[in-house]
């Protein structure tokens, strides 16, 4: 049996369900190695998620998979599932040359540590953010380098994001846009850090973050420079399409200074 077919099976007696096709095939054996498995067994087990689906999303460090969740009330609802890769395409070559030189022979160990507590963190600052009212996904679980969140989405669509859709004009959704980035820095003491268009998306309710595991509070030394960073990408977005405030005077709204 070739690789990807083992793991095929694993995630068959796991009761996850992978679409056959050639792209499922190669995500498959990129993302899904023995740690991921062995954290999404645990996560299966646990009941977190009972079935897992399609990709929504392949990033630069992460895939997105729709998953199915029994509620607390027996309903089927869904879940995201973001995992983080552990390795990518050229891993093996990569690792073949850093494992054999002294210098890094412990450098495979602190990548994935790395990796984990990133997954943590984007948990606790979900968590943080929703304790502030602020709109984000529910965490639900983490594992590793697996983190289960609230399906943001209807009929299993996930919401588009809001460089596709503004949920209303673009003056308002500017003003709506602002406010999240205040309420963020001001009721959750966060710093989103990689705001732009494709973290937003665009709910029933309006705009909610995601996306979350870079965000820092005020107190790191590059605070001031991430919200700076949010704000320009922010108004870069939506000049084209209305009235934006300076970024400056955004700035000092939004820190009080
Ligand atoms: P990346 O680090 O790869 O950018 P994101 O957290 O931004 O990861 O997720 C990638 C994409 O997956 C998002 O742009 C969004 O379209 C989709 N997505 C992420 N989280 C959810 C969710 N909870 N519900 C529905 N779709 C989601
Ligand atoms: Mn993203």
């Amino acid at each position: 049996l070739d690789k990807i077919e083992r793991l095929d099976r694993k995630l068959a007696d796991l009761g996850i369900k992978i679409r056959k096709d050639e792209d499922s095939r190669k995500v498959t054996g990129e993302v899904f190695d023995e740690t991921t498995l062995l954290a999404l067994y645990k996560l299966v087990n646990k009941k977190v998620i009972s079935s897992i689906g399609g990709s929504i999303s392949t990033g630069k460090e992460a895939n997105v998979f729709i998953a199915g969740r029994t509620g607390k009330t027996g309903e089927e609802t869904g879940a995201a599932v973001k995992i983080y890769r552990l390795r990518t395409g050229n891993f093996t070559t990569m690792s073949e040359y850093i494992l054999g030189d002294p210098r890094f022979s412990n450098i495979r160990r602190t990548h994935k540590d790395i990796i984990f507590a990133w997954t943590k963190k984007e948990y606790s600052n979900l968590a943080r953010t929703r304790e502030a009212g602020i709109p984000c996904p529910e965490p639900l679980a983490f594992d590793r380098n697996i983190l289960i969140m609230e399906f943001l989405g209807e009929d299993g669509i996930p919401y588009p994001q809001m460089r596709q859709k503004l949920p209303k004009s673009p003056e308002e959704t500017y003003q709506d846009a602002v406010g999240l980035i205040r309420d963020l820095y001001q009721k959750a003491r966060l710093v989103h850090g990689d705001l732009s268009e494709y973290n937003i998306l665009t709910g029933a309710d309006g705009l909610i973050l995601i996306d979350m595991a870079q965000a820092v509070t005020p107190e790191h030394p590059k605070a001031y420079n991430f919200l700076f960073r949010d704000i320009r990408n922010i108004n870069r977005f939506f000049a084209p399409k209305c009235k934006t405030t300076d970024e400056h005077d955004v700035f000092r709204n939004i820190v009080g200074e």
